[in-house]
């Protein structure tokens, strides 16, 4: 009997690229039918252009196609979620939407997930067509994960890969309210490889990973996996007051010494503006812990479902 894998894609203003996407998609279903049976779930992260309906239109023809919206823009990571968590696959793989992952390479993926693997990895060996700057923040970021953070990630990035159903489960299980889906999926732990491929440039859209969610994910994934940043504010604050304790004892013995008259206020206002603009920044840092919390704690729902679309046939 033919195992179920499902696929699962976020798309987010995507319209330019999802016919093209549904061509690779039919060519990989239909030259795997003798091997495996294939479902594939696009989630549209509440798209403002044309995704959703074109995607309703093409879904109608398409028995291995299934397509869900959400009802907010929740960032990819939360999108490949709830189509994980809505799949019925043996195991699952998630991908981008813009065919900078070549779907062709899950056959690969399959293959080591068959061999026994519970999570297969595609790292980026190569990426085309990006930015010296979003390559040099890129580096920075994973540097910083690994370094700082309780996981591992390949310092090249990953964002596609191949999950078992029980990690899919456990994925699922384990989201949180502020989910960073590499770093997570890197903790759940279980038998995990990497195969290496090259992430092409976009070949339509672009990119809608804007600076401000790239540093969101970058801070949900430190604050989620790192005790790091709490830590070195002890250490600032232990060696400030230390400097400080220092500098009165020698203010005192000069006095009492050789009766050294202290002229103080711009000295003052140095140790005044750098430890209170420390206090701030570690305050800030505090309340990037304290207001994930506070998400945690409300309980809300990761996602909600606005729509499903389904096949006719
Ligand atoms: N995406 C999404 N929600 C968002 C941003 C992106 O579902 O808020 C999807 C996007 O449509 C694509 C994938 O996530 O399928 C990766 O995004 P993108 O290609 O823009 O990122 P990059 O390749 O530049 O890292
Ligand atoms: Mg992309």
């Amino acid at each position: 009997m033919s195992h179920l894998l499902s696929v699962v894609i976020p798309c987010y203003n995507e319209e330019s690229g999802i016919e093209a996407l549904l061509a690779r998609l039919d060519a990989l279903v239909s030259s795997l039918s003798d091997q495996l049976k294939i479902e594939v779930i696009i989630v549209d992260d509440h798209s403002t252009d044309r995704t959703f309906p074109l995607l309703r239109q093409f879904v109608r023809d398409r028995n291995y196609l299934k397509v869900l919206r959400l009802s907010r823009n929740s960032g990819s990571h939360i999108a490949i979620i709830a189509g994980m968590s809505h799949c019925q696959g043996e195991a699952a793989v998630f991908l981008a939407a813009d065919l900078q992952d070549p779907p062709e390479l899950i056959t690969e993926l399959v293959d080591q997930w068959k061999k026994g693997f519970d999570v297969v990895w595609a790292v980026r060996a190569k990426r085309e067509g990006v930015s010296s700057r979003s390559l040099l923040f890129s580096k920075l970021y994973y540097w910083l994960i690994n370094k700082y953070t309780d996981v591992y990630f390949p310092p090249s990035g990953a964002d596609f890969a191949l999950l078992d159903r029980k990690v899919v489960d456990g994925l699922v299980q384990s989201a949180g309210s502020k989910p960073s889906l590499g770093a997570l999926i890197m903790w759940l732990g279980f038998h995990q490889t990497e195969i290496p491929y090259v992430k092409e440039a976009r070949k339509f859209g672009k990119s809608k990973w804007t600076l401000r969610k790239k540093l969101n994910a970058f801070a949900d994934a430190f604050v989620g996996f790192s005790y790091f940043p709490m830590r070195f504010m002890i250490g600032l604050g232990f060696f400030a007051a230390l400097a400080g304790f220092l500098y009165a004892l020698v203010i005192i013995l000069l006095r009492l010494t050789i009766g050294h008259q202290i002229q103080g206020w711009s000295s003052l206002m140095i140790v005044v503006l750098i430890l209170g603009g420390l206090q701030m920044l570690m305050l800030g840092v505090l309340g990037e812990y304290l207001w994930r919390n506070l998400e945690e704690s409300r309980r809300r729902p990761l996602f909600l479902i606005e729509a499903t679309a389904l096949s006719e046939k």
